[in-house]
């Protein structure tokens, strides 16, 4: 492994102390901040105005990057562009990119596998390696804003659903978010960047206290805690009440809707007991409902609603007066689904 500092690690304090530390004069860090945040450097050779001695005193000792890009998949369409990294101890993160109208939307990781188990979920099947550092979540982002930025374009939106439970490595993710929505780094707007959550009650409720501002999107899936228990294992732990009670304690607190993610089985969870269950749940909530078709993965069973059945979930929620969108699947055809990617590459002979 390399001994090498990330950059990404810093806080800006951090990183003064880094550059003194390198015997260079402290107004050093602001240029270098702003080449990682501002102008996306990828290399310490490409930024300009700083010194060569600072430049290789950078390279020796420093790093930008989180490891190799292993693979790269663009879908037909060239709309949703995959990288698979590999990291320094072995491990495989994903992240997506999917430019649709104005929008450059990017799926990022929080974590090397997920321990939360979700049956139906790429990532859930492999289980749980580790938390990525601040440095391995920020990269993924700087990554595609230094490539979009090769054709003056930009990064307008990012969903932490990649691989991994965000809240779970809570720490490492809040400060990159920090870092991703602070003026002085990224700059991206707080409200650009959806957490996706398992529904993760404790550090859900440390968020809504924290009073951020950042959407939270809540992987809800089932209405009964039966048909829940049997899709997601920490159910047992955060049962629905309990995740619906935190739900309204963030709405309470940060005053911002919530999005329940559903993504729909066949025969499963689509029926219209589900519907209507989930009506008499979350009527009258400051709520959205993302409707997914079921993305097929190996090691589950299940398939996609029918078109039929979607339409008809959807029409019993509209009756209970609650608002939903069906998600359209992107990047089906590169495996832009969480985990798939990785699991392509270690299922390889
Ligand atoms: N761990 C977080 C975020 C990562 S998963 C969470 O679970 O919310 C992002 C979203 O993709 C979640 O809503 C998750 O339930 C959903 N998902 C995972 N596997 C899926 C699949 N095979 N088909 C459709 N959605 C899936
Ligand atoms: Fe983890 Fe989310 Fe996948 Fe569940 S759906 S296993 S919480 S990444």
């Amino acid at each position: 492994m390399s001994e090498k500092q990330n950059l990404y690690n810093f806080s800006y304090p951090e990183m003064a102390e880094f550059i003194i530390s390198l015997g260079q004069p402290k107004f050093r860090t602001q240029q270098v901040w702003d080449w990682l945040y501002k102008r996306y450097a990828q290399n310490f050779e490409s930024m300009g105005n700083i010194p060569k001695d600072l430049r290789t005193k950078l390279n020796e000792n420093a790093t930008l990057q989180i490891g190799t890009i292993v693979d790269e998949l663009k879908s037909s369409d060239g709309r949703t562009k995959k990288a698979l990294f590999q990291l320094p101890d072995g491990q495989f993160i994903e992240t997506v990119l999917m430019k649709y109208d104005k929008r450059r939307t990017l799926c990022i990781s929080s974590q090397a596998g997920c321990a939360m188990g979700c049956v139906f979920c790429a990532t859930g099947q492999m289980g749980f390696f580790r938390h990525l550092t601040v440095a391995e979540i920020v990269a993924q982002v700087l990554y595609f804003a230094h490539e979009l930025a090769q054709t003056g374009d930009h990064v307008t939106n990012i969903v932490m659903m990649g691989m991994g439970e965000p809240l779970h490595n809570y720490e490492n993710t809040l400060t990159a978010v920090d870092r991703l929505t602070s003026n002085d780094a990224f700059g991206l707007g707080a409200r650009k960047i959806t957490i996706s959550t398992v529904g993760h009650v404790t550090a859900m409720r440390r968020y809504a206290d924290e009073r951020r501002q950042t959407p939270l999107a809540v992987s809800l899936h089932a209405a009964t805690d039966e048909e829940r228990d049997k899709l997601i294992p920490v159910n047992k732990r955060w049962p629905i009440a309990d995740v619906l009670d935190a739900c309204q304690y963030v709405i309470e607190k940060t005053g911002r809707r919530i999005t329940f993610e559903w993504a729909l089985i066949n025969g499963q969870n689509d029926t219209i007991d589900q519907a209507q269950a989930l009506g008499k749940l979350i009527q009258g909530m400051l709520c959205h409902v993302n409707l997914i078709p079921l993305n097929p993965t190996e090691g589950y069973g299940g398939a996609p609603s029918d078109t039929y059945r979607v339409e008809k979930f959807q029409e019993v929620l509209t009756g209970y007066g609650v608002s939903s969108t069906v998600r359209v699947r992107r990047g089906i055809d590169i495996q832009a689904g969480c985990g798939q990617l990785r699991d392509r590459h270690t299922n390889k002979p």
